[in-house]
């Protein structure tokens, strides 16, 4: 194999919002990192297993199984429960990091995103070890 092929972290983006979706699509990709996106748990949950992604963008509120049970679905299964998964909120409210972290999540980030500083947050994220 040559060094020369370096495989590109993967982050998968489970949100209903499709404008969301292509921000965070567009922010990351420009970064060097590839991007999958699921509209619903459901289908983030399959794309995960298929994926094995370096990263798991959460949103919380999903239609159907929101991201809290998502999460739990996906680290409850040997197959799914080394992927770190960050959650996106909808609002800075107190307690929301609090209310993330013990939902299972390994981190939070916050809607509306900070477009500067959102690809440099990820890829702490990526480059951490998890909880
Ligand atoms: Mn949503």
């Amino acid at each position: 194999m040559s060094d020369k092929v370096v495989k590109r972290p993967t982050v998968l983006v489970i949100e209903d919002n499709v404008l969301n979706s292509g921000l965070v699509t567009d922010l990351l990709e420009v970064n060097g990192i590839e991007v999958r996106c699921a509209e619903t748990a459901e289908a983030g949950i399959r794309l995960a297993h298929e994926i094995n992604p370096d990263l798991v963008l959460m949103d919380i509120n999903l239609p159907g199984l929101d991201g809290f049970g998502a999460t739990k679905i996906l680290k409850s299964d040997p197959a799914t429960r080394h992927l770190k998964v960050v959650g996106l909120t909808a609002h800075a409210m107190n307690g929301d990091a609090e209310t993330a972290l013990d939902g299972g999540f390994d981190g939070y980030l916050t809607k509306p995103f900070d477009t500067r500083t959102f690809a440099a947050r990820v890829k702490s994220f990526i480059a951490s070890d998890g909880k």
